[in-house]
């Protein structure tokens, strides 16, 4: 039931384990994010994700397509995920970039959109999620670490007690 968050301090998740005993996780995220975002399709999710990546990756890897992905498990290490294909043109070899973000994402508040696609962003300079990755992170969004924590709680809260929105 806590799978989400099993590897953050105790006092979090004794935290967390009395909200979900008093019923209160829903009403806690609904308090801090009382809405979810507008960005309903892949086109606005690519525009979302362009306006980022052009404020902080500009000499980043372009980027040809941004979607949600509904085949992407809900696992936390699948919540979204960099693609790139290599393709054949005109003889010459051509790298196309693409990033999914899990469906989940959809209708959820635009903190959570944004972490995953800074989180997805920051892959485009490091495979790895390593200190710099992190850092890259934090550089584009400084709540970072908090609505990765946070998101792990709507995780929760929609496995336990379903939408919240
Ligand atoms: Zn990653």
């Amino acid at each position: 039931m806590l799978k989400y968050i099993l590897h953050y301090p105790q006092p979090i998740i004794e935290q967390v384990q009395r909200l979900i005993s008093e019923e209160r996780l829903g009403e806690w995220l609904l308090g801090k994010y009382p809405e979810p975002h507008g960005v309903r399709n892949n086109k606005a999710l690519y525009e979302y994700t362009m306006t980022l990546k052009n404020q902080y990756l500009r000499k980043s890897a372009p980027l040809n397509k941004v979607l949600f992905d509904g085949k992407l498990s809900q696992t936390y290490q699948a919540l979204g995920i960099n693609v790139s294909r290599t393709m054949a043109h005109g003889g010459k070899l051509k790298v196309r970039k693409e990033i999914r973000i899990g469906t989940l994402f959809q209708n959820a508040p635009e903190d959570f959109l944004r972490m995953i696609v800074v989180h997805e962003l920051s892959h485009l300079k490091e495979a790895e999620h390593n200190k710099s990755f992190y850092q890259l992170c934090c550089h584009m969004e400084p709540h970072y670490h908090q609505l990765e924590l946070d998101t792990r709680l709507y995780m929760t809260q929609l496995e336990l007690f379903g939408s919240l929105y």
